[in-house]
């Protein structure tokens, strides 16, 4: 097939001495019309570079184009949003791996016969040479190959004495070559090699054994195929698994492909759907009969899919209130119209559970994106996308990106989730807002959903820009509504409501875990860890073990008996004793999941707990296994840090423990609060979601709290009509909005310099501007770099297009930062930095 130049087309093009792989993004005057996606050119901010005058494209890497046309609108719209590049959009947007780039090689420059130079000059060839050669360049010339050549990077990792200089005075001497050469894509289509029966074989059996088992499995395949199908289908076998089954090699199989008894076929691998058709069993869906609510949220929503009207919905509806099931209508209703969807979930949501729920009304149509899929099963689900055989899309944020064709509606699960930010790299997007944005360009139906909705979300629902749409009550089941749980508040500041002196477990929690296991039903036990590790301090000097790195505490793991920096991964052994003073007793402080999971065993012994936090989640699908495992209850207890907040429906679960509520509530961000009250509220909404009646019991040390309380009584609107006020008057977001400057580097007096500049350039561009800062970052230091950050508040009445335009021209006029500095913009920024 012909290759065409389109936008959107990957292609190769020179950048450099190298080339690289840039996607074409204008039609017409292909100059400056190509942004590339590799290499460190593309560092953030930095968009000079990224436009390459290009001379010559060297290479189409693809018949169809990489980028959808709607990708690219999209891609424009959050470069320009988010301040940052469109090859940082675009790259987020392609599978990893896509494409091919150049590296170095080097090569000899053999020299048979020296004289024989075409142009009768004396090359300057190794025994000729008026210098002679080093002992060095002997050993250089040695490592290189007799012919063919070797990746520069390779022989000078594998030779740390020799210097890239050696190698260009060799090159300058004609003694060896370097040059770029083209690498093949790192990611490619799958292939497999299927065995068919050639025909109604006639002719007599060949001689040998594994000749014949070859063919009896295939005949056997053959007639089993026709047994099912009651048709005769020779959909052959795959080489691999004919070779497993018979114990031939693929020498066999040539041979009985010479002697006209098989023939051979390829077919494409989709890497993606092996994992995904195998673990969850596609189940018939449940047929429900609609509540009233449900049935309302349906018509809305589906009449502007028909229409193809652009609306976005808040689905403001508490948990187990069926909000899944509308998601699924709605999508019924867009493949109907012969659209597709993507559905938005937090990474922690993308269960067996609630994919099965996709996959028993969508089946093969689904292309499930999650995080731990390789290279290759992304790039399969990716191409998969973009030639229309999955017109359903479910994954967490990046999936906002997928190039689907003909968008009808999208769906942002728990669209309150922090997660759906990107922080590190850019862009720094917030998947929720560029949902929006998709389906407007689109336009198609947004419907952001959750039980406790972002302050954002839900003033834009006061202020009409999205149809509030509210499920406030539990489905009905069985004919009867499941309440929403009941919610103990234990004040830990009374000493006798503990257990035996102990800190982790009230009395009253105690006795509930206790029923529970007698009866037979499970319970969800939450530790959010966040702002509130264990760690060891010294009860004398109030030594603490800090990470020489970084500016935060390490955290203590009882199982490896070490300490460990959660930012940098740097560990060191538990000391026996304080290093600063001496003493001995270095007390263990904070209460972490383990901790809790030693107090669980020690007052059940043969309680049976699935803890779930990021120590046991590290290894590929150990969520799903851990939940699995719940769901089919073999463990009573799911122990866990904010992980066991979301998304999950057990029936089975009657009790919920929050082992400290506080957690979280002090921290310095505006929106600690609006996040504790949500994670309370989400993991008190695990419980009686089936026939069971449900009980939360929450512990805390603040039993006043308005936070504690709102949760308590599951009274979203009162809390946040109790919040917001405070918001507006400081006109902090979604009043005013807040884009962050961060400055990072080695050296802290110099980030601070670099801080000062950048605010006194953009005052002097305009100095109305609010800026609050520098300070530094709450996390001050991250391996071994200074962090330091600027907040600049836009006032309501301020124009944020405006502020964008200041914080390119700031960065223009100042240039790019000193080497191993970085200035990174954050539009919207989340949490703590
Ligand atoms: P949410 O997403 O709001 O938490 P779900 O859609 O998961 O709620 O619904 C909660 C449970 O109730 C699920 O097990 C679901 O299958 C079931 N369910 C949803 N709608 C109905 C209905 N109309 N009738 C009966 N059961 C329902
Ligand atoms: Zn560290
Ligand atoms: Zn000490």
């Amino acid at each position: 097939m012909q290759k065409i130049v389109r936008v959107g087309s990957a292609v190769l093009v020179p950048f450099g001495r190298r080339s690289l792989t840039g996607i074409v993004t204008a039609e017409g005057k292909a100059l400056k019309s190509i942004v590339t996606m590799e290499g460190k050119a593309l560092d953030a901010g930095k968009t000079r570079n990224e436009k390459r005058v290009l001379k010559e494209i060297l290479d189409i890497l693809d018949t169809e184009p990489a980028i959808t046309g709607d990708q690219m609108k999209l891609a424009q719209w959050i470069a320009d949003y988010y301040l940052c590049g469109l090859g940082e959009v675009l790259r987020a947007a392609l599978p990893p791996g896509i494409g091919s780039s150049s590296e170095q090689r080097i090569s000899r420059i053999k020299l048979e016969d020296p004289t024989a130079a075409e142009d009768g000059s004396m090359p300057a060839a190794a025994e000729d040479s008026p210098i002679p050669l080093s002992k060095k360049d002997k050993e250089i010339l040695d490592a290189l190959p007799e012919s063919g050549s070797v990746s520069v990077k390779s022989l000078l990792l594998q030779n740390p004495s020799v210097t890239r200089s050696q190698l260009q005075r060799l090159e300058s001497r004609g003694l060896l070559a370097i040059e770029f050469m083209l690498r093949g894509p790192r990611t490619t289509i799958r292939k497999m090699v299927i065995v068919h029966l050639s025909g109604p074989a006639a002719r007599e059996e060949p001689g040998g054994i594994k000749q014949r088992a070859v063919l009896n499995a295939l005949r056997h395949r053959a007639r089993s195929n026709t047994a099912n199908e009651g048709v005769t289908l020779d959909s052959g076998l795959p080489r691999d698994e004919l070779l497993k089954q018979t114990g031939a090699s693929t020498a066999t199989v040539k041979r009985l492909q010479e002697l006209g008894f098989v023939t051979l076929s390829e077919r494409e691998i989709d890497r993606s759907r092996a994992r995904t058709t195998n673990t969850e069993a596609i189940k018939p869906p449940p047929n429900h009969d609609l509540d009233p609510t449900q049935v309302n949220a349906i018509e809305r929503i589906g009449s502007a899919i028909v229409a193809g009207r652009f609306e976005t919905f808040l689905l403001h509806g508490v948990t187990g209130s069926g909000k899944t099931e509308v998601y699924i209508e709605a999508l019924k209703l867009t493949r109907k119209q012969g659209k597709s969807g993507i559905i938005l979930v937090p990474e922690i949501s993308l269960t067996p559970q609630t994919v099965a729920r996709f996959r028993s009304h969508f089946g093969e149509e689904i292309a499930v994106l999650h995080s731990r899929m390789s290279p290759g099963e992304r790039f399969d689900a990716w191409r998969g996308i973009r030639a229309g055989k999955y017109p359903v899309v479910i994954g967490p944020r990046s999936a906002v990106l997928a190039p689907v064709d003909n968008l009808g509606l999208i769906v942002v699960d728990e669209e309150h989730e922090q997660s759906y930010k990107q922080f590190d790299p850019a862009p720094r997007y917030h998947a929720r807002d560029v949902a929006v944005v998709r389906a407007r360009q689109a336009s198609a139906a947004c419907v952001l959903g959750s039980a406790t909705p972002s302050l954002e979300s839900l003033t834009n629902a006061q202020t009409k820009k999205y149809i509030l749409l509210s499920m406030p009550e539990r489905v009905k089941t069985h004919g009867r509504r499941a309440k929403l749980p009941e919610v103990r508040v234990v004040d830990m500041r009374n000493r006798s409501a503990t257990e035996n002196g102990s800190s982790v477990l009230s009395t009253i929690l105690s006795d509930a875990i206790e029923k529970r296991l007698l009866s037979g039903e499970q319970i969800i036990l939450l530790q959010n860890r966040r702002g509130y590790a264990p760690t060891v301090r010294c009860e004398q000097c109030n030594w603490a073990p800090d990470c020489p790195d970084c500016s935060v505490t390490m955290i203590y793991h009882k199982s490896r008996r070490h300490l460990r920096c959660h930012y940098c991964g740097r560990t060191r052994k538990l000391p026996p004793r304080c290093p600063s003073c001496g003493n001995e007793s270095v007390l263990q402080l904070g209460i972490g999941t383990q901790r809790v999971e030693e107090e669980i065993l020690n007052r059940f012994p043969t309680a049976r707990v699935a803890r779930m936090d990021l120590d046991t989640t590290t290894f590929k699908n150990a969520h799903h296994k851990i939940l699995d495992r719940f769901a089919r209850g073999e463990a009573d207890i799911l122990l866990g840090t904010q992980m066991v907040s979301k998304g999950l429906d057990f029936g089975n679960v009657s009790l919920v423990g929050i082992i400290d509520a506080d957690t979280g509530i002090y921290l310095p961000d505006i929106r600690a609060e609006e996040r504790t009250f949500q994670l309370l509220t989400q993991v008190a909404g695990r419980a009686g979601r089936a026939e069971l009646p449900g009980e939360v019991i929450l512990q805390t040390h603040n039993p006043g709290h308005r936070v504690i309380q709102y949760a308590m009584q599951h009274d979203y609107d009162r809390f946040a009509r109790n919040v917001l006020p405070e918001r507006q008057a400081l006109d902090y977001p979604p009043f005013g909005r807040i884009i962050a400057v961060l400055f990072s580097g080695p050296d802290a007096n110099r980030v601070n310099r670099i801080a000062l500049d950048w605010c006194r350039e953009a005052r002097k561009i305009d100095s109305s501007i609010t800026i609050l800062g520098p300070s530094p970052s709450f996390i001050g230091r991250i391996r071994k770099n200074h962090r330091s950050q600027i907040l600049i508040k836009i006032e309501r009445l301020r124009s944020h297009r405006g502020t964008r335009a200041l914080i390119r021209q700031t960065n223009k006029a100042l240039g790019n930062p000193p080497r191993n500095y970085r200035i990174a913009v954050d539009v919207d920024p989340i949490g703590l930095a």
